[in-house]
């Protein structure tokens, strides 16, 4: 049974380790300490890399359907433990409990989804003189580092997608949030032969260590630009393979014909939900002249209904921002954003030491004022005025950015002729932040870099080996 008190320990090649080097985690609803636990360094990644190794063969020589069986009884763990891994979640990461548990359940259905998508191997071409044939092979050992957004949501994508091409693994979640993760290294330790999952929890430099490993031979990498482009140059010394999940500013741009009330409730969810700490979440609302003050309003009232407060109050719909860093942050893109536009702010913040911010929707900014231009990682979103579409598809593109980005219209022609001119890796209509175990996610331009989920992503985790027989 999971609980919240210590020992919170890494997971190597089937053992608890406890170690002396510590990691202190901090409610983000208090700003206190509430939890130590073990952090692995250099010694600890050598012991664990050694491990998956060792478990490798044995591991890919499964059958995909054996190994889809072991991921279906971590998938039905997850389930069964989802109260207190949601609570642990919330406590570490800050978001209402009950949406810890639709992350627990993602997890579990994402995970089994992977499993039903089929990567096979195909016969070129086998005539009188040759035969020629395409394999797909497990890379090896997949290195698997988190951000402490949705710990638990993105470490089970890229693990579900390792394992069941055959891979081991090395997790490695944020030093933010790394206990539900080590206690989810306590299930996997149940359920897998030693070593095929090694759980470390440990600080950025432990990140390094991964990427520079020799014995490491792909890199699953979810987090911010900056640290995206480390990690690649990192891995250029070995080739390692890699995978880049990286931030986005997506855009959403709302067409004159929307019912203005029924889109506000959805972009006000889409832009703040998890205090808007989502790499896909709305960052920008480009909003037709003719509807944008009725657009802007709408929003104000739904960032007016909004509860903030510790997520595991029941009553709260919005939790603390996750760390004290991007507290700051987000503090000063809406300082500036203060200062050039037009702040209209929802929820009070609770009394105390948590990470609070209210949701705030900002007007009057132009496109090079911060909040715009930069990925704001916070409930604080710009409403942009546009009367040419054109225009709006321009500004929306306007960005190094290209994860995501949606169209809002009753024309739905005519919105996914707009829709496929925005410069993301997915562009929605009439929705966003929408993803699922079989259709590829990912970043155009700075972005990222390869796809997660469906065939694509998993064959980001084979290495593609051609059999060329000459016949006779
Ligand atoms: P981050 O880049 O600071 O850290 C992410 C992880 O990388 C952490 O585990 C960290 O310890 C590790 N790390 C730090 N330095 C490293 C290095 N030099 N080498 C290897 N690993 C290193 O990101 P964050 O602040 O934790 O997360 C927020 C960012 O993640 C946002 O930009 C967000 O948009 C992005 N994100 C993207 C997706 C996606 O799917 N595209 C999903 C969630 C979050």
């Amino acid at each position: 049974m999971i609980d919240f008190s210590a020992p919170y320990r890494l997971l190597i090649d089937g053992q608890l380790v406890d170690t002396t080097a510590r990691l202190d985690v901090v409610n983000p609803a208090t700003g206190v300490v509430f939890a130590r636990c073990a952090a692995a360094g250099g010694s600890e990644l050598d012991t664990a890399v050694a491990a998956a190794r060792r478990a490798l063969p044995a591991w890919k020589k499964l059958s995909a359907s054996e190994r889809a069986a072991c991921i279906a009884r971590f998938a039905a763990a997850l389930e069964a433990h989802k109260e207190p891994l949601a609570r642990l979640l919330t406590a570490e990461q800050g978001k209402p409990v009950g949406q810890s548990r639709d992350e627990i359940a993602r997890a579990a259905s994402l995970s089994v989804g992977i499993t039903r998508i089929e990567v096979r191997d195909e016969v070129i071409l086998d005539n009188a003189e040759r035969f020629i044939e395409l394999r797909w092979q497990p890379l090896g050992v997949a290195g698997i580092i988190t951000p402490w957004n949705a710990p638990v949501n993105l470490a089970a994508g890229p693990l579900a997608s390792a394992l069941y091409t055959g891979n081991c693994a090395i997790i490695k979640p944020s030093p933010f949030t790394p206990l539900t993760t080590l206690r989810i290294g306590e299930l996997l330790r149940e359920l897998l032969p030693a070593g095929v999952v090694n759980v470390l929890a440990g600080g950025d430099e432990l990140g390094g260590l991964l990427t520079a490993h020799a014995d490491i031979d792909k890199i699953s990498f979810t987090g911010s630009v900056a640290t995206g482009k480390k990690v690649m140059a990192s891995c250029a010394a070995t080739l390692k393979r890699v995978t880049l999940e990286l931030g986005g500013n997506d855009a959403a741009i709302v067409l004159p014909d929307v019912d203005v009330a029924d889109v506000a409730k959805k972009l006000f969810f889409a832009a703040t939900v998890n205090s808007g700490q989502v790499c896909m979440a709305v960052k920008r609302i480009y909003a037709h002249a003719s509807i944008y003050e009725a657009l802007c309003t709408a929003l104000v009232a739904e960032a007016k209904k909004a509860r903030l407060g510790d997520g595991l109050d029941p009553a709260t719909t919005l939790g603390p921002i996750q760390n004290r860093r991007q507290f700051e942050r987000v503090c000063e893109l809406r300082d500036d954003a203060r200062a050039h536009g037009h702040l209209e702010e929802g929820a009070q913040r609770p009394a105390g030491g948590g990470y609070f911010i209210a949701p705030t929707v900002v007007t009057g900014l132009a496109e090079q004022d911060r909040l715009v231009a930069e990925e704001q990682f916070g409930p604080v979103f710009p409403v942009l005025r546009y009367t040419d579409i054109e225009d709006a598809i321009q500004r929306a593109n306007h960005t190094r950015y290209g994860l995501s980005g949606s169209v809002w219209s009753r024309d739905l022609e005519r919105a996914r002729a707009i829709a496929a001119r925005l410069e993301v890796g997915t562009a929605w209509v009439n929705q966003h932040r929408i993803t699922a175990a079989d259709v590829p996610f990912g970043g155009a331009k700075e972005s990222g870099l390869g796809r997660v989920y469906s065939r694509l992503g998993l064959q980001a985790y084979l290495e593609p080996q051609v059999i060329s027989v000459l016949k006779g």
